[in-house]
C-alpha cells in the first residue's frame, strides 16, 4: 500500500473510533459490534435499542467534532484475556471477538482515546493502525445508515451501520462528495433498470444477472472488441465445462483455500464431490497437457470466456459489481521462461489500446506476498523473491505507472493488477497478470525442451478487462449510459415528423440498416418534442429528425446526443459518419 492510502486508513480508522464514541456518549445502552476502515471511508455496526435515522447526523457529527477538538491521543495497550473479558463484559459481540482470537492464541490490543488530560472517554479492541492524534482529522461527514447482519448472516440480528467518510482537508472531502452525487446519477443499477440493460429476478437468484436485449447487446460488443484484439496476437479460444471434479481444485490448491467460495454440485448417480467452476486455470492446464508439447509449440496462448460461478455473501451482493455468475476476458499463455518477457510486453500492449479506446487512465498495483504470513503462499519462497524483482523490472522497462501492494498476492503468485481510473476519478480494480510456476508444478505440466529433456513451462495467468459484469457496471457509469457508438445497441434513432413522411422515413431506415448502422424508426403518434426527449432519455447517439423538407431534399436532418443540432446532410454522408465512428471506437 502506497503511503498516501496507509495515512487514509489511519485517519479514517480512527475517525470509525470518534464516530463510535460519539454514539457511546448519544445513545449509551447501545452495544458497539464492530466496524472498519474501507476504501472510501469507514463504518461501525451497532446494536441499538431505538431508531437512529439519517436526521439524527447532524446531532452525532456534531458530537464527533468536539471529540476531534478535544486532541485525544490514541493509545495503543496490550492486553490478557481476563482483562479484555472484564472491560467487555456484557457486550456478546466483543466477547465472541475476544473468545476467537484468545482461540488463536493470539495477543489483544485495545485502543484508548485519552484526553490531553489523561482521562481516557474510550476503550476498544483493536489492532490498528490509528493516527496519534484524532485532531489530525481534517475533515468528515456521514453518509448514509443501513440494516447489516453480524458477520452478514441473517439468521443473526440485525445490527444499525452507519457510513461516513473523512480526509485530511475540507476540500478532498468535497471533491469525494462532488463525485458520490455524480456517481448516485449514474448509479448502474438505476441506469441499467432505466435503459433496460439488465435486471435481476427473484425465481432466478440474487447476483445472478439477466441480460435484456441491449444490455446483452454491449456485453457481446466488450467480449468481441477484447476477442478481437487477442486473436490478433495470436490468442486461440477455448471451451471448457461448467463443473468439475473436486480433484482438480484439490490439485490446484483452491480446494484448500476457496473452498468456502465455490458452489458444490450434487449428482444423482455418483457420490462424487463436484464443484461449479470459480476460475479457469485448472481446467486450462488439462488442456496444454491433452498434447505431448515441445519448445516449438511454446507460447500457447488460450482464451475462455465460460461462465464462472463464485458462492458470494448474500449481504455482499449488488448490482453488477458483485455478482454470483460472471464470465471473464481470462487467458494462460503456457511459456518458456525466456519467453515471458516478450509475452508480457505484448499483454501489456494489448491492455494500453484496450484502456485507450475506453479512455481510462490506468496504472499497475504490484501485490506481493504478505511477508508476516509466508505460510498463507504456496511455492519456493525463493522463486517468489525472483518473481517479485521480476514483475518489478516488466513494469520499469515498460515505464508503467505502478505502486506496491504488499499483502495483496494470490496464493500461488505475486499479481501486476490494473487499476482504471472513470471519468469521476474513481479508481476501480479490472484485472490481473501473473508469472506463475506454482500450478504447472502442482498439475506436473511438461514439454520436451531442445536438449529432449522434459522441461517445466511457466503458467501466464492475464485478464485485461475481468469480469464482463464488473466491466459493464464501470462502463454504464463512467460513460454514464451514453455510451460511444461503437458500443451503443441503437445508434440512430429516426423521427418522423408526420404521417406524411412514413415513406420517406421507412426508406432511410432500409438503406442505414443495409449499412449495418443500428437504427430504430420512431413510429409513435408522439409529437416530435416528445419523441426528441425520449431519444435523449435513452441516450441514442444520434437523431434523425424527419419532415416534408427533408423528403423533398432528399436530405436528413441530424441532432448529435446532448442537444447538439449537425444540420443537414445527405443520408450517405451521415452513414459513413456513423460508420467510421464504429469501426474507430471514437470515444
Ligand atoms: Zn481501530
Ligand atoms: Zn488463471
Amino acid at each position: 500500500m502506497d503511503e498516501k492510502k496507509q495515512k487514509m486508513l489511519k485517519l479514517r480508522h480512527t475517525a470509525e473510533h470518534v464516530l463510535h464514541t460519539a454514539m457511546q456518549k448519544l445513545y449509551p445502552n447501545l452495544k458497539k459490534a464492530m466496524g472498519p476502515a474501507t476504501d472510501d471511508g469507514f463504518y461501525f455496526d451497532f446494536d441499538l435499542e431505538g431508531k437512529v435515522t439519517e436526521a439524527d447526523f447532524p446531532v452525532i457529527e456534531k458530537e464527533m467534532a468536539r471529540i476531534i477538538k478535544s486532541e485525544s491521543k490514541m493509545v495503543r495497550r496490550e492486553i490478557e484475556t481476563p482483562e479484555a473479558k472484564e472491560i467487555f463484559a456484557g457486550n456478546p459481540y466483543k466477547m465472541e471477538w475476544i473468545e476467537e482470537i484468545s482461540g488463536r492464541g493470539e495477543k489483544f490490543s485495545t485502543y484508548q482515546m485519552t484526553l490531553p488530560n489523561g482521562k481516557v472517554i474510550d476503550e476498544d479492541l483493536c489492532s490498528g493502525p490509528h493516527l496519534d492524534s484524532v485532531s489530525e482529522i481534517g475533515a468528515f461527514k456521514l453518509l448514509s445508515i443501513a440494516g447489516a447482519y453480524w458477520h452478514g448472516d441473517e439468521k443473526n440480528k440485525m445490527l444499525t451501520r452507519i457510513y461516513g467518510t473523512a480526509f485530511e482537508t475540507q476540500e478532498e472531502l468535497d471533491k469525494y462528495m462532488w463525485q458520490l452525487e455524480e456517481a448516485k446519477k449514474r448509479d448502474h443499477r438505476k441506469l441499467g433498470k432505466e435503459m433496460d440493460l439488465f435486471s435481476f429476478s427473484d425465481l432466478v437468484g440474487s447476483g445472478l444477472p439477466l441480460y435484456s436485449p441491449k444490455g446483452a447487446f454491449i456485453r457481446r460488443k466488450l467480449t468481441e472488441f477484447v476477442e478481437e484484439v487477442q486473436s490478433s496476437q495470436g490468442y486461440f479460444q477455448v471451451w471448457t465445462p461448467q463443473i468439475a471434479k473436486a480433484d482438480l481444485f484439490k490439485t490446484s490448491g483452491h480446494y484448500d483455500k476457496y473452498k468456502g467460495d465455490m458452489f458444490r454440485v450434487v449428482s444423482n448417480y455418483s457420490d462424487e464431490e463436484m464443484f461449479l467452476k470459480p476460475m479457469n486455470c485448472p481446467q486450462h492446464t488439462q488442456i496444454f497437457s491433452a498434447q505431448p508439447r515441445s519448445y516449438r509449440d511454446l507460447p500457447l496462448r488460450i482464451t475462455d470466456f465460460a461462465m464462472l460461478y463464485r458462492d458470494e455473501k448474500p449481504g455482499e451482493l449488488s448490482g453488477l459489481a458483485r455478482v454470483r455468475s460472471f464470465s471473464q476476458d481470462d487467458c494462460h499463455i503456457f511459456c518458456r521462461e525466456d519467453q515471458v518477457d516478450k509475452e508480457i510486453d505484448e499483454v501489456l500492449q494489448m491492455t494500453k489500446k484496450i484502456m485507450e479506446t475506453f479512455g481510462f487512465k490506468y496504472k499497475y498495483r504490484l501485490s506481493t506476498r504478505d511477508v508476516e504470513h509466508p505460510e498463507k503462499y504456496l511455492g519456493d519462497p525463493a522463486v517468489w523473491d525472483k518473481v517479485e524483482k521480476w514483475a518489478e523490472e516488466i513494469m520499469k522497462r515498460n515505464k508503467i505507472d505502478f505502486y506496491q501492494g504488499p499483502g495483496e498476492a494470490a496464493f500461488y503468485a505475486p499479481k501486476m493488477d490494473l487499476v482504471a481510473t472513470d471519468a469521476l476519478g474513481r479508481e476501480w480494480q479490472l484485472s490481473t497478470l501473473q508469472i506463475d510456476y506454482v500450478m504447472p508444478e502442482r498439475f506436473d505440466l511438461t514439454y520436451t525442451g531442445q536438449d529432449g529433456e522434459a522441461k517445466r513451462p511457466i503458467m501466464l495467468h492475464r485478464a485485461i478487462l475481468g469480469s464482463a459484469e464488473r466491466a459493464m457496471m464501470i462502463l454504464i457509469e463512467h460513460y454514464a449510459g451514453a455510451f460511444p457508438v461503437w458500443l451503443s445497441p441503437i445508434q440512430v434513432a429516426i423521427l418522423p415528423v408526420s404521417e406524411k413522411v412514413k415513406e420517406y422515413s421507412e426508406k432511410i431506415a432500409k438503406e442505414l440498416r443495409d449499412k449495418g448502422v443500428r437504427i430504430e424508426l420512431v413510429e409513435e403518434a408522439d409529437s416530435l418534442g416528445k419523441k426528441i426527449r425520449n431519444a435523449e432519455a435513452s441516450k441514442v447517439p444520434y437523431m434523425l429528425i424527419v419532415g416534408e423538407k427533408e423528403a423533398e431534399s432528399g436530405q436528413v436532418s441530424v441532432r448529435q446526443r446532448g442537444q447538439k443540432d449537425l444540420g443537414s446532410m445527405t443520408l450517405s454522408d451521415f452513414a459513413e459518419m456513423v460508420i467510421k465512428e464504429e469501426k474507430g471506437k471514437t470515444i
